[in-house]
């Protein structure tokens, strides 16, 4: 039988690297289990580089806030996959091709560390399939704060305001669309969406006069009002709207429960509908809704949960 030569697939390939590698003077000792494997130093002296792993967005990191990107292997067409979540099935974000499918997975800033799974059905035959995967923990920096009483304790009418808003924002995350921009979700990889310094304050704990409140889920980046903000990623506007903590406020959809949101604008140039391609101009830094000076507040989420946006970075 002669030896079948090599096909260019993922898998001959991988198997052609395989066999170059054990063939450079045996120095890797142990299997090659992927990208991860650790390689056998030569010699305590000289450790053996890692190998370059291709920078992929968002950048895997599996903690609560963080993002889980997990294989769902080949598959002629897209599978689903969904994340229970309280009492509701959430459809996860699915990139790739028939050669290999990934999950996209926004791990809540809430999760327990530990085992956490998705549910994932091919094709829309056979019966959905766990898939585990581990949630490393993270302890987010806590931060206390003694300020007037008022701005803790909401009057009736602002309770009021606030609870119509919770419900309505509520609905917007819910939104779940294949391509709204009109086009694939080639690249993950999100642009900044305005220059500034940017804080790492994602995921702080904040405790206001000893009422703890909701973790911060974003990222903040000073600005001055009125520099011009852009779409970091292709995207379609699904809300605009002046809301009592985050002011005016634009969201947009990037494609299968991927979101972003923008707030506490000056200024908001599109209408619900608008289609924006990455790098349009569409809203203005401000001070509007809670806030002690101008910045922009910038929340990315994932199946209805907000992640660190620098990992899209
Ligand atoms: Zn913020």
């Amino acid at each position: 039988m002669p030896v079948p030569h090599p096909t260019h697939t993922a898998a001959a390939l991988t198997l052609t690297r395989r066999a170059a590698l054990a063939s450079a003077g045996g120095l890797l000792l142990a299997p090659i289990t992927g990208l991860h494997a650790k390689p056998q130093p030569a010699s305590p002296t000289t450790p053996a580089k890692p190998p370059a792993a291709p920078t992929v967005w968002p950048q895997a990191l599996q903690v609560p806030g963080g993002v889980a990107r997990l294989s769902l292997g080949p598959a002629a067409a897209r599978p689903q996959a969904l994340v229970r979540q309280g009492e509701v099935d959430v459809p996860l974000l699915v990139v790739g091709d028939a050669i290999e499918w990934t999950a996209i997975v926004g791990i809540p800033l809430a999760a327990a560390p530990g085992d956490a799974a998705i549910t994932v059905r091919a094709d829309g035959s056979g019966s959905p399939r766990p898939l585990h995967y581990a949630v490393a923990p993270k302890r987010y920096k806590e931060q206390h704060l003694q300020v007037s009483p008022r701005t803790v304790d909401l009057s009736p009418e602002d309770q009021a305001r606030y609870e119509r808003e919770r419900d309505h924002q509520a609905q917007v995350m819910a939104t779940f669309s294949e391509q709204p921009a009109g086009q694939a979700l080639a690249s993950l990889r999100m642009r900044v969406p305005v220059p500034g310094r940017r804080s790492s304050s994602f995921g702080l704990r904040r405790v206001f006069n000893g009422q703890p409140r909701n973790p911060h889920s974003g990222m903040d980046i000073a600005a001055t009002t009125g520099t011009p903000i852009v779409a970091p990623l292709a995207g379609r506007v699904i809300d605009v709207g002046d809301y009592f903590f985050n002011g005016g406020t634009v969201w947009l959809d990037h494609g299968q429960g991927m979101l972003s949101m923008y707030c506490h604008l000056s200024r908001m140039d599109v209408r619900v509908g608008d289609v924006l391609q990455a790098g349009d101009a569409f809203c203005q830094v401000g001070a509007t809704g809670r806030v002690t000076g101008p910045h922009l507040h910038w929340g990315v989420m994932l199946n209805r949960t907000m992640v660190d946006p620098a990992l899209f970075l």
